[in-house]
């Protein structure tokens, strides 16, 4: 699966708030064959459906210790008591075959790529605004009073931040999102500009 000989790939690493629309941005862009995903590691025990390789590659706690220790992951984190992590090896396969390298990841583990410096494109997606935020997390309607705050709070907290990545795409209107998310990445052309010489 050799995207181009010739061509080096590139990490593109989405995050942003809880309903900022990250997700449903980065199932569009992998509807282009050029891009890959990221499979994250973790502890947690598999779910009804799930399948190793493709959803997360399992592991015990003591193979996630033993690959941390020697710097196999780019960045990995405690949610929920079990851990998770990013592994560096299946990104460096794929982006040398010429592939975009998606990284889907919530902004600590964001910080923790940047602050290694790790070489990339990084895209923050953000809501319009706060309050259409709000107005998807209570859409969801699996929100309590109390995790909803919670969340807001986090949004908040993760929006100022904006600052620290390559580029801020705003999901109004989410064609526009992954029209500009693909033009930053390198798959398509900014509109436009086809055929233009200089
Ligand atoms: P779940 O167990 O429901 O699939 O995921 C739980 C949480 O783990 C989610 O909030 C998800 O963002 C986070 N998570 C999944 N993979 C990774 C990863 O590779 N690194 C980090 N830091 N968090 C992850």
């Amino acid at each position: 699966m050799t995207r181009d000989e010739t061509t080096q790939g590139t990490m593109l690493l989405i995050s942003g708030p809880s309903g900022s629309g990250k997700s449903t941005i980065c199932k569009r862009l992998l509807e282009d064959p050029r891009v890959v995903f990221s499979v994250s590691a973790t502890t947690r025990t598999k779910r009804e459906g799930e399948v190793d390789g493709r959803d997360y590659y399992f592991l015990s706690v003591e193979e996630f210790r033993e690959k941390r220790a020697t710097g196999a992951f780019l960045e990995s984190a405690e949610v929920y008591g079990n851990l998770y992590g990013t592994l560096r090896e299946p990104m460096q396969e794929a982006i040398a075959k010429g592939f975009v390298y998606l990284v889907e990841i919530d902004v600590q583990g964001a910080m923790q790529l940047l602050a290694g410096a790790e070489p990339g494109i990084y895209v923050f997606i953000a809501p319009p605004s706060m309050e259409e935020l709000e107005a998807r997390l209570r859409g969801r309607g699996s929100e309590t009073p109390e995790s909803l705050e919670r969340r807001l709070g986090k949004a908040e907290d993760e929006y100022r931040e904006r600052h620290r990545y390559d580029h801020v795409v705003v999901n109004d209107d989410l064609n526009i999102a992954v029209a500009d998310v693909r033009v930053i990445a390198g798959l398509d052309t900014p509109a436009g500009t086809e055929g233009a010489t200089s």
